[in-house]
């Protein structure tokens, strides 16, 4: 499996403001949307594009345009502000929205929100999904994607667990995964450890995530 990581400052900078149990709402969705744009910026290099004839002021020349004809998959809830940022860099791109949750006993993931039966796979579907704790849901999602008749799947997270990514690798050796960091430990609630929290509590105030 492709596991892209990025060192990079701006990355560092944001992912510790995710971290830190201080952070407001407002900010967190911020950081989350600004990490989401570079995430995308490298999950989007392998896109397909086409020359087309253009005119600066000065003369005649040649420009590219994406051709890929992409789909985003925000995981309802947390998902969903990773999408907004990512979509002004594309705005031509759908936006497929999956409901799963985790059930708490278990840990598994049970999908409650999916439209895509009888609608034209997507080209390309990009999933936004900031936890890969167990990688349960993230699993459930690529498996729903690939039925649906998807043939290039990549799949955004802010964190990762290492647990979560071994999962996923044996289920999908193949898929590719862009993260801004891989944590060391999930506890026994499936939280990532250190982690941010609850990501989806902290983008939309619901409470404080998680303290450890
Ligand atoms: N989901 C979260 O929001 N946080 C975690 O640490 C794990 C799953």
């Amino acid at each position: 499996m492709e596991i892209v990581c990025p060192d990079h400052p701006l990355i560092a900078d944001l992912l510790s403001r995710l971290r830190d149990k201080h952070t407001p709402p407002h900010r967190f969705r911020e950081a989350i949307r600004k990490l989401s744009v570079l995430l995308f910026y490298e999950a989007s290099r392998d896109l397909s594009t086409k020359t087309v004839p253009l005119n600066t002021p000065l003369v005649g020349t040649q420009g590219r345009q994406i051709t890929s004809h992409l789909g985003l998959v925000p995981i309802l809830r947390a998902g969903l502000g990773m999408a907004d940022g990512i979509l002004q860099m594309l705005p031509e791109a759908q936006v497929w929205h999956l409901g799963l949750y985790r059930d708490e006993q278990t840990l598994e993931a049970i999908s409650y929100y999916n439209k895509l039966s009888g609608a034209e796979p997507v080209e390309v579907a990009v999933v936004l999904d900031p936890m890969i704790a167990t990688g349960g849901t993230a699993v459930r999602t690529v498996q729903t994607l690939k039925e649906w008749g998807v043939q290039r799947i990549k799949l955004l997270g802010i964190l990762a667990s290492q647990v979560g990514l071994k999962r996923l690798e044996e289920a999908f050796p193949h898929l590719q995964v862009y993260v801004c960091a891989v944590d060391p430990i999930l506890d026994e609630n499936g939280y990532i450890v250190p982690g941010l929290g609850d990501a989806g509590d902290r983008q939309f105030g619901t409470g404080w995530g998680k303290e450890v």
